[in-house]
């Protein structure tokens, strides 16, 4: 008969246990042992017959238990979805010169805000505001921690309890709970919409014009209206409110400063032209079309933007170091003009589905199943709703695509498909080309 009390002491346990703790620490590798114990005796008090596990197996559990804990949530998957700005798989994958800007400023002291000329304090919002200066011939720029920060921002700083007239067609929700209306009120700003949800014209917006702070154009970004719709163009909207006055604010989402036309894709309104219209001030992403990290990118006239730069809030949503690191880096591909073969979201979209047939048909002749099907990639992350690229997939036939996907999503490391009429479609424009090896394995493994 076994008896709880030939089991070893936590001490005893500890002693066999250096290896555990050089690994994961003294006092987490105790924790583990208490628990694996703990649970052991619960085990054997509701089955008096069940054995009592060696001071090895103990260890063992205890280790299993340590690896859960420890194990990072946030993980590398491999997206074969065809989606490029995937927001729920953390938008855009950054350029090499872009990750080595972002390591560098976060493995240094930096002069972050150190002005190195007089040795006395600087200002973080110089280092991206020149490169933007030089791109975009903006008198000013800020960059913060995100766009939906950026639009929150300016409102506060430019029409906290004044009106900010806006079309009813622009009141939109963009991707997880970003409302326009909604960031509009948080601001302080009086809502004042004009028009209605399918038309809105010059003189809607005239008639509102006496006393506005701002008028604010929010691109709809993953949002269409079809059919009888009317809106002014952007530059006569600008012009109105100019001549009555009126700073007119650009959000626009994406913040394209290619078109993307040249990809075959409609054309998304770029930040250049936005300026060119006569915009105050833009507001745009940086982790969107621009390709590079989480950031919102305030430009325009310096006025307004040192208002700006003045409100409380700018010290809640500042972006940090390795953020403007790698926001400037990828604001250098533009201006060198090396865009498309150096960021990899403007790469992917460049892609020719020829050449991507070929990387397809390279993995069907490697796994020797499945079919290469023609298929289309979406440019995704709330940019270009209704517009695809044509590209081939491998399209796999399996028994239950459910319980595949789910497969490849357990996977290390995952891998995240779709599926279309019961195959499973794995779309070779969003996968890098240094994973095909580890996305042939896994593939092999599961077939
Ligand atoms: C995506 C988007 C936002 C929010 O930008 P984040 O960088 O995700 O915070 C705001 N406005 C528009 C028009 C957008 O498309």
């Amino acid at each position: 008969m076994n008896s709880l009390r030939s089991l070893p002491s936590i001490e005893q346990l500890l002693q066999s246990a250096t290896e555990l703790i050089g690994t994961y620490g003294r006092p987490l590798t105790l924790d583990a042992l208490r628990e694996t114990l703990a649970d052991i005796r619960a085990r054997f008090k509701t089955d008096l017959e069940t054995a009592l596990p060696s001071t090895d197996l103990i260890l063992a559990e205890a280790e299993s238990r340590l690896a859960a804990w420890t194990k990072p949530t946030l993980l590398p998957v491999i997206n074969a979805t065809g989606v490029i700005l995937h927001t729920n798989l953390g938008r855009a994958p950054l350029s090499r010169a872009a990750i080595g800007a972002m390591t560098e400023a976060a493995a240094n002291y930096s002069n972050l805000e150190y002005d190195l000329s007089t040795g006395r304090r600087g200002s973080r919002l110089i280092h991206t505001e020149s490169v933007l200066q030089k791109l975009l011939g903006v008198e000013a720029a800020l960059v913060v921690n995100n766009n939906a920060s950026a639009v929150l921002l300016v409102l506060s700083a430019l029409a906290h309890r004044k009106r900010a007239v806006i079309a009813r067609s622009q009141l939109v929700e963009i991707g997880g709970g970003f409302r326009v209306p909604d960031v509009m009120k948080q601001s302080g700003a009086k809502l004042v919409e004009v028009g209605t949800t399918n038309k809105v014209r010059l003189s809607d917006y005239e008639n509102e014009l006496a006393d506005a702070a701002l008028v604010l154009r929010a691109h709809r970004s993953n949002f269409k209206i079809i059919g009888f719709t009317e809106e002014p163009d952007f530059a006569s909207l600008v012009e109105t409110a100019h001549k009555a006055g009126v700073p007119v604010v650009d959000d626009l989402g994406s913040g394209a400063l290619i078109d993307t036309a040249r990809y075959g894709l409609a054309h998304e309104p770029t930040v250049q032209e936005s300026l060119a219209a006569g915009a105050d001030i833009v507001c745009f992403s940086g982790d969107k079309l621009l390709g590079g990290p989480q950031a919102g990118i305030i430009v325009g006239k310096k006025d307004l933007l040192d208002k700006v730069k003045r409100h409380p809030l700018v010290r809640a949503v500042r972006a940090d170091k390795t953020c403007l690191a790698g926001v400037t880096a990828t604001l250098l591909h533009y201006l060198k003009d090396e865009a498309e073969r150096e960021i990899p979201v403007v790469r992917m979209m460049s892609l020719t589905a020829d050449r991507l047939k070929v990387r397809a048909e390279a993995w069907r002749q490697a796994l020797g199943v499945g079919e290469v099907v023609e298929s289309e990639s979406t440019v995704g992350g709330g940019s270009l709703p209704e517009e695809s690229l044509p590209t081939f997939v491998l399209a796999l036939s399996v028994k239950s695509p459910d319980k595949f996907l789910k497969k490849l999503r357990e996977a290390n490391p995952p891998v995240i498909a779709r599926t279309e009429n019961d195959k499973i479609l794995l779309d070779p424009r969003t996968v890098f080309e240094e994973q095909d090896e580890t996305l042939i394995s896994i593939l092999r493994s599961l077939l």
